[in-house]
This record gives structure tokens, sequence and C-alpha cells, in this order.
């Protein structure tokens, strides 16, 4: 390709991008972000979806699942709908993967929404290949390098020596932008072809469980909010190593810390 391999967002970047209300906005007009996420094994990974949507630019955010009490339970202002999505209600964006077990349902429904899908976990290993290529919408798929083998159907070793390569045939292969985590992010706009965003923020005290579903609920959030899936994707990723560097601080931190850390990480930027 023409121009740089890699570019890297720097604070005023970030800051360009983040969604701030004005006078005229509303819940609605800000955005709202629909998570369908959490399993009755995996109720916490729906509970840290929303935590990062919540703090990710959105007016509000739908849950549909089984893990609705908790949700609840947890985060008071969430629209809870215990209808799947096509019955949900409108949403600017979904988010559908994180603990959703084995609910391929769910995920096939949301992949027909003529909205931005971010597809993470468990919904990138139950999501029809050519259903996400026939997408009308943005997709952004979040897959950790793992999961990107599997995609691609290669050892995890082959994906963590060539990310560059492997995050520009998912995204070719899949028509999709594609994030693909590590101790850095690889950003690639959906095809392929163009230049591919890195981000170096985060720190690895973000390798902990459920540290994923954070930034799939931010980002959803910030695609819910208007943002295009590559600056979604690379902000979002901007957002949540900043987040995982004040919750952390030098010690051990748990997925629900990160989250709420967002708040600082996103005043830092702006
Ligand atoms: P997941 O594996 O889905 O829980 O996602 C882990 C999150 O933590 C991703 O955002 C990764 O980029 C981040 N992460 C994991 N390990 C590291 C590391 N060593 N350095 C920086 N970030 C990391
Ligand atoms: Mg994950």
């Amino acid at each position: 390709p023409a121009g740089p391999e890699l570019t890297a967002l720097q604070h005023a970047d970030v800051a360009a991008l983040l969604p701030v209300p004005g006078g005229a906005s509303d819940k609605y007009r800000r955005g709202v972000v629909g998570i369908a996420a959490g399993s009755a094994r995996y109720p916490g990974a729906a509970v840290l979806a929303v935590a990062g949507a919540l703090r990710g630019g959105a007016g509000a955010v739908r849950y549909v699942g089984p893990a609705g009490d908790a949700v609840i339970a947890r985060f008071p202002g969430t629209l809870v709908s215990d209808r799947g999505p096509r019955q949900a209600g409108r949403v600017q964006a979904w988010v559908v993967g994180p603990g959703a077990g084995d609910d391929a349902k769910t995920v096939a429904e949301v992949l027909t929404a003529d909205v931005p899908v971010l597809i993470d976990a468990d919904g990138l290993r139950l999501a029809d290949a050519d259903a996400v290529r026939a997408r009308k919408a943005p997709t952004l798929m979040t897959p950790h390098a793992g999961e990107a083998a599997a995609l691609l159907g290669v050892a995890r070793e082959e994906v963590e020596g060539a990310r560059l390569r492997c995050v520009r045939e998912l995204a070719a292969r899949y028509r999709a932008t594609v994030l693909l985590k590590g101790s850095t992010t690889l950003v690639a706009d959906a095809g392929g072809e163009g230049a591919v965003r890195v981000n170096a923020t985060g720190t690895a005290w973000l390798a902990t469980a459920g540290s994923g579903d954070v930034l799939s609920g931010l980002a959803g959030s910030l695609l819910a909010a208007g943002l295009d899936a590559l600056d979604a994707g690379s902000a979002g990723a901007y957002l949540h190593g900043l987040a995982g560097r004040f919750a952390a601080d030098g010690a051990p931190v748990g997925a629900h810390e990160v989250a709420g850390a967002i708040q600082q990480a996103w005043r830092s930027v702006g």
C-alpha cells in the first residue's frame, strides 16, 4: 500500500474524535448502544461490557440477554430488554459476543441489523463468515491472537509472529474493520488495504480476565455515538489502554476497575 503501513493516534487526534454532548443533545441523539452479551455461565461479561459502554459516550445502553438482573443491580440506568435483539427497540450500534457461550441465534440476529456491529469473543466463533461479509453496515471485529488464529485456521504463534499481515488478512476476508488485541493493538480498516492504526497506550496489567469485554462495550459505545469503525476501534483502544494504566498504577487490577478508570482516561485526553 502507498503511504505508511502503520499510523498511531495521539492525544489530540483522540480528543477530536470523542463525542461531547451539546445543548441540543438528548440521550437518543447521543446514540443508543445495544449489548448482546453474557450467559448463565458468564454473566460477568455482560456486566463488564455494559460498564465499558456506559463510559463510551452513547446516551443510553440497552442490554439484551440472560444477565439482565446482574446488569441492573450494578448499573441501574441500563435499559434491559427480555426480548431478542430484533425486538429490543432502536439502537445505533450493537456489541455482540462477550460471554455469549453458544447463543448462535442471537449472534445471527444481530448480524442482520442495519447499524454498525462490533463482534467479540464467543461472537467471533459463532458468526457465520458469509453473514458478516454480506452486511451493509460497518462491522468491527475485536479478536485477541488466539481468536484471530481460530478465524484464520492457523496456530496462535503464526498470528503472533505476523500480526500486521494477519490483521490485514482478516479485514480482507471478512470485509470488516479488525482490531487485533495484544501488548499493542492493531486496527485495520475493512478490506485491509489502508494504513493500519497501532495503539500502544496499554499496560501488561490489562492481561486480566474481562479486560477485553470492557473494550468491546467502550468501542461499541463510540460506534453508537457516530464514530466510524476505524476511529471507534482505535480511539477505544487508546482510552482502554490509558484506563488500564490509571487503574493499575503499577499494581494488579481487575477489569471492573479498568472500566471505572475510563472517565479518568477521557478527561486526560479531552
Ligand atoms: P481479552 O483477551 O479479550 O480479555 O483482551 C485483553 C485486553 O488487554 C486487550 O485490550 C489487550 O490489548 C490488552 N492486553 C492484554 N495483554 C496486554 C499486554 N501485555 N500489554 C498491553 N495490553 C494488553
Ligand atoms: Mg476477550
